[in-house]
């Protein structure tokens, strides 16, 4: 109880009276400021029928107000160091689950089980560890979890990148991903003085709303990834010549034609096609084998 956890002086008192040690190479810069937590528990719209996944809880600040919010809570933390802080801190909350791994090495699916059955929806709601933003983003994208929702703090640039249109440098395979899967929606930008220590760069919340189904029908969802990533491959070339590579280079005016028949233009860059215009291109690939 006490204090909430998230402002400069409880979070100093902590991490004094448990001589921590902040680790850059965790990406660890804690929250400390109580209204940018009270837009991002807003954003992921808990209540007591529902849970929280918290990837990296860090001292609590944001395992706190998830506690109070949502029926159950699950947190996340590599940091060996942090489990006894977050024992102590969140010891009034009978709702919240600290679970010391590394969130990429963890069965999510098992997590799921034996934490949230019974919920009427789960939402992951967390700070993330700059490090590894995108390994954790893909890995819930891709798992088929149950989840309603992520909303999570990254770099701006990243939030920039997950909600970009096509046509703008932001747009790539991260964008691509992220918009299959969900409906990105910007929460708001974060200066770096919400957090102890300052990060170098500026911060966003970004919600990541969960589709009932993806944003484009693919047969073949492996090879429209595969087709995205080959368009990406070198930014600076054209389609026609990113994906000679996947069709082998003595099909190429056999490539330009196909591309044509779907109204690409093959000297187009890979950042102008929408997810359609992919899903479009994958199919028409598949069909001419290629
Ligand atoms: N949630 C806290 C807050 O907002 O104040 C801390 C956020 S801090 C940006 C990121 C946290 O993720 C740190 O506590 C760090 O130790 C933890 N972390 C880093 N890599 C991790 C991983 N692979 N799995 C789980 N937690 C990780």
């Amino acid at each position: 109880g006490g204090a909430d956890i998230a402002t400069p002086n409880r979070t100093k008192d902590i991490i004094r009276k448990h001589n921590f040690t902040f680790k850059k190479s965790l990406g660890q810069n804690f929250l400390v400021d109580k209204n940018i937590l009270d837009k991002i528990v807003a954003a992921a719209g808990l209540t007591e029928a529902k849970g929280a996944l918290e990837i990296g809880p860090g001292i609590g600040a944001l395992t706190e107000r998830l506690a109070r919010e949502a029926g159950r809570v699950a947190a996340v933390e590599i940091d060996n160091r942090l489990i006894p802080i977050l024992r102590d801190v969140l010891a009034d909350y009978g709702n919240v689950s600290v679970v010391h791994a590394d969130v990429l090495k963890t069965d999510l699916h098992r997590l799921w089980e034996e934490q949230f059955s019974g919920l009427e929806g789960v939402s992951v709601v967390a700070n993330l560890p700059y490090y590894v933003t995108t390994p954790i983003i893909m890995k819930l994208l891709e798992e088929g979890l149950p989840l309603e929702s992520i909303v999570v703090m990254v770099q701006k640039e990243v939030a920039e990148r997950m909600a970009a249109k096509p046509g703008g440098k932001d747009y790539g395979t991260l964008s691509i991903a992220v918009q299959y899967y969900c409906e990105p929606e910007l929460v708001c930008v974060v200066p770096s003085g919400a957090f102890i220590p300052a990060p170098n760069v500026d911060s966003a919340v970004i919600r990541l709303g969960r589709r009932a189904e993806p944003a484009v029908a693919v047969a073949d969802e492996a090879r429209f990834f595969r087709v995205v990533h080959a368009a990406f491959a070198q930014r600076r070339k054209t389609l026609g010549n990113n994906l000679a590579a996947l069709a082998g280079k003595e099909r190429k005016a056999e490539l330009g034609e196909l591309l044509r028949s779907i109204d690409i233009e093959p000297e187009r860059r890979g950042e102008t096609l929408s997810l359609q215009e992919f899903a479009a291109l994958t199919e028409a690939l598949s069909e001419a084998g290629m």
